[in-house]
């Protein structure tokens, strides 16, 4: 996708401040945390959104959810809990149309989200 901010980031035209990688999946700060932990994790396939994961995006979504496993206790916040959200299309406030998660943590959170 040539237009897209996250295929540019995993291709490497656009920095991002990454946080992991590998031959599927990356991990990078998001540019604008909320809260002191706010890691973005994407397939570096483009996967517009979950409306278009596919059968055989089987291996990469289970990467994603490892890869942010593992992420969380990196950073220490698997012990006290986080956050992981998917926001899919314009109501739920998705605002880069690549599939991404973002695992939030080291802070407390409410609930229902805003
Ligand atoms: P969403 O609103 O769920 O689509 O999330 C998109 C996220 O991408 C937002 O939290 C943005 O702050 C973040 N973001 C946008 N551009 C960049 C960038 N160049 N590097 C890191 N994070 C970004």
């Amino acid at each position: 996708m040539k237009e897209c901010l996250f295929c540019k980031i995993a291709d490497g035209s656009i920095s991002a401040d990454k946080a992991y990688e590998d031959e599927d999946v990356i991990a990078f700060h998001d540019v604008n945390p909320q809260a002191p932990v706010h890691i973005l994790v994407i397939p570096r396939k483009h996967i517009t959104s979950i409306n278009e994961i596919a059968e055989m995006d089987n291996r990469v979504l289970k990467r994603m959810f490892v890869v942010l496993r593992d992420l969380a206790i990196e950073n220490k916040i698997d012990g006290d809990g986080y956050r992981t959200v998917i926001n899919t299309g314009l109501k739920a406030g998705q605002s880069v149309d690549h599939l991404h998660m973002h695992l939030l943590g080291g802070r407390s959170m409410s609930w229902p989200p805003g």
